[in-house]
């Protein structure tokens, strides 16, 4: 795990992140600050905001009010009347996107692709790299999650792990700055999860920068740099995970911890 480093220039920073669907206020002003290296858990109850914060990070939401940059870079936003966000200039959002690897809950591979097709999809079509590098890196990132033997199968002949694990194989195909995952294990088996965790953990250990919504407490606790609490669409409480898992001062999440 990588110390803070306060004086680069952070991979993500968000700033007083507002954002409401009809009435309902479902983040309420959130600062996050990710610097290089470092492994954020996003912890909280269903309906605490938690993906609808990942998807305003990588514009799949726009947000109503509050900045974020990725890598230094501010996402341009304006606000209509009624004071909803939208996006300035595409194109930027496209390329920022592109450097945020995103991983789902489900795994959201195309069904109708092999695993290396589902992983050389982008970087060849959307990035433009040469075919045969790409390919070279794809069965890299296959030996990597431990699915190199699955290269040519479907989605549908992999188990719930495999394809997890493919997933990420494929965002990390694109390079991504940061990656966000987004209750990556949620879907899975029980006896599934494990294979999962290893290659996040391995990710971390590498020094990635990652967002990572989860319930794993094991690896809040372990692997992360830090732990965020998201309670109705704020943040109650973060700090270490050794301050969060020892000494919290969060009543409602020393019970969410517990339960
Ligand atoms: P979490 O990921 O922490 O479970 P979400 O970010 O998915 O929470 O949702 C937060 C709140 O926003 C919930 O009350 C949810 O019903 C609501 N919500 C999320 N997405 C939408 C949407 N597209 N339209 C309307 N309400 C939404
Ligand atoms: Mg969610």
């Amino acid at each position: 795990m990588t110390a803070m480093t306060p004086n680069t220039t952070p991979a993500i920073e968000v700033r007083g992140l507002r954002k409401s669907f009809g009435p309902v206020e479902v983040l309420k002003g959130i600062d996050l600050t990710a610097h290089e290296g470092e492994v954020i858990s996003i912890l909280g109850s269903s309906g605490s905001g938690k993906s609808t914060m990942l998807r305003c990070i990588n514009m799949l939401e726009t947000p109503d009010a509050g900045d974020i940059s990725v890598a230094g870079e501010k996402i341009g936003l304006k606000r209509d009347a009624k004071g909803h966000g939208h996006i300035v200039d595409r194109r930027q959002v496209e390329r920022i996107r592109s450097e945020l690897g995103m991983v789902f809950q489900s795994f959201n591979l195309w069904s109708y692709k092999t695993v290396i097709e589902n992983i050389i999809e982008a970087p060849i079509h959307v990035q433009k790299r040469p075919k045969a590098d790409v390919i070279a890196e794809a069965e890299a990132l296959l030996e990597k999650v431990g699915i190199a033997d699955k290269r040519n199968h479907y989605p549908s002949h992999l188990s719930g792990g495999q394809q997890q694990r493919a997933a990420i194989a494929r965002a990390l195909a694109m390079r991504p700055k940061v990656m966000l995952f987004d209750e990556p294990t949620s879907a899975l088996d029980p006896e599934l999860v494990g294979e999962v965790l290893r290659v996040m953990r391995s990710l971390a250990d590498e020094g990635r920068t990652m967002l990572v919504v989860t319930h794993e407490m094991g690896f809040a606790r372990d692997v992360s740099s830090r732990v965020i609490f998201l309670h109705q669409g704020a943040i109650e409480e973060q700090g270490s995970p050794e301050e969060m898992f020892t000494n919290a001062q969060s009543e409602r999440f020393r019970k969410f911890i517990s339960a």
